[in-house]
């Protein structure tokens, strides 16, 4: 893929190819690298506008730097020549644009190399580089993907609805991750997702994940980010991400070898004081390039070979990268930019305070929160169906929500949280993602977790004083959305069961939830400010 082209005065001497690596591109196989020269040099910058273009929570920033600053002394030691741009540069411009135009100069470049970006935003800013520099501007594919867009493009062209199933399929075909035969699974089924919906069982208890104590360079990055960023979201003292490739590998092994058998059957349980149960918490390392999604499954899936994994757990894990990770990329970059600008169910509402503070007595989702700030981390069904089901039953304004899920998780870049959030958990696409919305009473948490018996309000209420508000946000929420649900088959179920209820019940609910939302107008957020508590 070319970008711009050169424009303005050609220069005289053919310079060496300045090959940019971006903060989520720290891989070895960055396709920018490739062919790479004895004379060429890799920029590297650490440029303010990534860092609060949204106010990342802290862990975030310190993990792409720390990130950066180890990959540019991995290819030194390679013998590559890297221009290094710090965060405390003076001169540093703080724009990507500024800092590859500063690069070309200093450099004398004769052309820039570099990889598609993650982001439709910075994709943009990429395309505008050749007319800034008068240079060329090749951007190569990112391989780091299983599936390219052009094959997604493909595959999407061919059909009226995109279902992840039918798109993990090929996946599965294409690579041959547990396939029997060119069109046979292993197991004789695609799908062992109904093996996959237990509670924590009593007595289990989730070995912990292994961390890493930040080195030398890490504390370097963090004292940084306190320095500089110090009313982001969030806190720095529970960091222990991987930022390595080494550390990365050696946090895939010990999912593997300690976590992976039970994934499957827990994927969707939650536990109050467990943030992270039987979950792998790689989806950072690997969003910022220090591991690869075909290393990851087929690990998992050499653990099933050599009996150490159970098929639904293998299978479940394989499903989260090859299938949904890879399609909601590819879902990203074929709806964006329209994507972002939809609204479906008109949601305006706006985010409370409590998101930010995790100051509310609703018990599930003062866990998911406060663990948020405290980790960066919160797993998928606490994203899915606490934050993410409040937010669709309260019609939280998407474009606020989806700033909330891109500050808070350490993992947060926008081709993987909108498709997740606007899409999945918002159902603000319209049912791109997602064929129904994912919304759930407080029946669903309580059947999952243990956070109701410890919570303020009662799970088996639906209206009065202690009602859980999800109970009377969820039948307000399918009463409200009754017209535009009705054409959908698979939400025939509620709304059978809200025309059969008593009439003065629901107009109970639906006035007890009026007053709720409107005592959560009182707390809303100002727009765009993450703030500590
Ligand atoms: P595990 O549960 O152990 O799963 C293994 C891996 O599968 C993950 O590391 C991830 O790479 C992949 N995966 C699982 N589910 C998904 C999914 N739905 N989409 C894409 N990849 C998936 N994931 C992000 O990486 N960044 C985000 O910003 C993000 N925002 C989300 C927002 C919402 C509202 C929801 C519902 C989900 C979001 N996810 C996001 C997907 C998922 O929740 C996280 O990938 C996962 O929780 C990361 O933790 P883990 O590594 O322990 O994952
Ligand atoms: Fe959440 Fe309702 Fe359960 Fe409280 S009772 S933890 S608000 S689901």
């Amino acid at each position: 893929m070319r970008g711009g082209s050169a424009r303005g005065a050609p220069r005289e001497a053919a310079g060496p190819n300045l090959r940019v690596v971006l903060g989520d591109q720290c891989s070895d196989t960055l396709s920018a690298l490739d062919g790479l020269g004895p004379d060429d040099v890799v920029l590297m910058a650490e440029v303010r506008a990534e860092c609060t273009y949204v106010r990342h929570h802290k862990q975030k920033i310190a993990l792409v730097l720390s990130a950066m600053r180890h990959f540019a002394a991995r290819l030194r030691q390679r013998g590559v020549t890297v221009d290094y741009v710090t965060l405390d540069d003076p001169a540093n411009t703080h724009t990507l644009a500024g800092e590859v135009a500063r690069a070309a100069g200093r450099h004398r470049a004769a052309c820039i190399l570099c990889t598609h970006p993650g982001e439709w935003r910075v994709l943009q800013d990429m395309r505008g580089w050749g007319e800034a520099t008068g240079l060329p501007v090749e951007i190569r594919e990112d391989r780091r993907f299983v599936c390219t867009l052009d094959r997604f493009r493909a595959w999407a062209g061919t059909r009226k609805q995109l279902r992840m199933e039918f798109f993990y399929r090929e996946m599965r075909r294409a690579t041959g991750l547990l396939m029997e035969a060119p069109d046979q699974p292993v197991g004789g089924q695609w799908n062992f997702d109904q093996d996959n919906r237990e509670r924590l069982a009593k007595g289990v208890v989730p070995p912990a994940p292994l961390r890493f104590p930040p080195d030398a360079e890490t504390q370097a990055v963090m004292a940084l980010v306190a320095r500089e960023f110090p009313d982001h979201f969030g806190t720095l003292d529970a960091f222990g991400w991987p930022v390595t490739a080494e550390d990365a590998a050696a946090a895939l092994e010990d999912f593997v070898a300690h976590r992976l058998p039970d994934f499957g059957t827990y994927q969707d349980a939650m536990a109050e004081g467990e943030p992270t149960l039987f979950h792998a918490l790689i989806a950072a390392a690997l969003n910022v390039g220090i591991l690869d999604p075909r290393d990851a499954c087929a690990a998992a899936e050499r653990a099933w070979r050599a009996g150490e994994a159970p098929l639904n757990a293998v299978e479940g894990f394989i499903r989260q990268i090859l299938g949904w990770r890879e399609y909601v990329r590819g879902v990203y970059w074929l709806r964006m930019p329209e994507y972002r600008a939809t609204n479906a169910l008109e949601a305006r509402r706006r985010l409370p305070w409590f998101y930010w503070s995790g100051e509310t007595e609703m018990a599930c989702l003062r866990a998911a929160i406060t663990q948020t700030r405290d980790l960066a981390y919160a797993h998928h069904i606490q994203r899915l169906m606490v934050t993410g089901n409040f937010a669709l039953l309260a019609g939280l304004d998407p474009a606020e929500v989806n700033e909330w899920y891109m500050v808070v998780y350490a993992d947060a870049y926008e081709w993987v949280e909108l498709p997740n959030t606007h899409g999945m958990a918002l159902h603000a696409d319209g049912g791109v993602m997602a064929s129904k919305p994912y919304a759930a009473s407080g029946a669903y948490i309580n059947r999952m977790s243990d956070h109701c018996r410890g919570c303020a309000f009662d799970v088996k209420a639906a209206t009065g004083a202690r009602a859980c508000p999800f109970n009377f946000l969820y039948w307000d929420f399918v009463a409200r959305h009754a017209e535009r649900l009705g054409k959908n088959p698979r939400m025939a179920m509620p709304l059978r069961t809200l025309a059969r209820m008593d009439p003065q019940k629901v107009r109970a609910m639906r006035d007890q939830a009026r007053s709720f939302l409107d005592a959560l107008e009182t707390g809303a957020a100002p727009a765009g400010q993450g703030r500590l508590l």
